[in-house]
């Protein structure tokens, strides 16, 4: 439980971050949650890159793509 805990506690911070307007366009940014493999090429096994990306109208049509 203490994993989730920790999750649920990272998302909070994480839109709390975030919650705020894009000077460019205006929008409230919204956090996505996105996860990014990355393969160590020496072992053949892969580790996974766990990320907040804010999002408004400026970038989701190339994160969202
Ligand atoms: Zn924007």
């Amino acid at each position: 439980m203490a994993k989730d805990k920790s999750f649920a506690a990272k998302i909070a911070k994480a839109a709390g971050a975030m919650a705020s307007h894009c000077p460019v366009c205006g929008e409230i940014k919204s956090p996505l949650f996105v996860v990014d493999s990355i393969k160590n090429e020496e072992k053949g096994s892969y580790k996974y890159k766990e990320a907040f990306i804010p999002i408004c109208k400026c970038n989701q049509n190339e994160v969202m793509s």
